[in-house]
């Protein structure tokens, strides 16, 4: 599984004629030693708001749908690189143990066996 991810995850580019995989921990790994915890927090949260600000607009009927879901989209993705920022300062095995807790929590809740 954390396999697939990686390859999924990763992007190929070639460097003096070989072949570097590059993958979106490395690229994550690099905005935090270029930017520092402090400011990529910053980051989580204002990513976090934007998400926030564009799903509250499902509300309001006078927005065009289609555009409305690119939007969401574009939103859950910047999430989405934060969230694995967060999960790489904050301790990504930690955060996979309570998910695991907390899904387990979930399928009980659900009645899933
Ligand atoms: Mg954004």
């Amino acid at each position: 599984m954390k396999l697939c991810l990686t390859i999924k995850n990763s992007m190929t580019s070639l460097k003096r004629g070989k072949m570097k995989i590059v993958t979106y921990f490395d690229i994550n790994q690099k905005a935090l030693e270029k930017w520092g915890n402090e400011l990529q927090i910053g980051m989580v949260i204002e990513e976090c708001l934007e998400l926030a600000t564009v799903l509250h607009k499902l509300r309001r009927t006078d927005k065009d749908p289609e555009l409305l879901t690119e939007n969401i989209i574009d939103e859950i993705a910047d999430v989405t690189i934060m969230i694995h920022q967060a999960r790489m300062m904050f301790g990504a095995e930690k955060v996979d143990k309570k998910i695991a807790f907390k899904m387990e929590r979930l399928k009980t809740k659900l009645g899933i066996e």
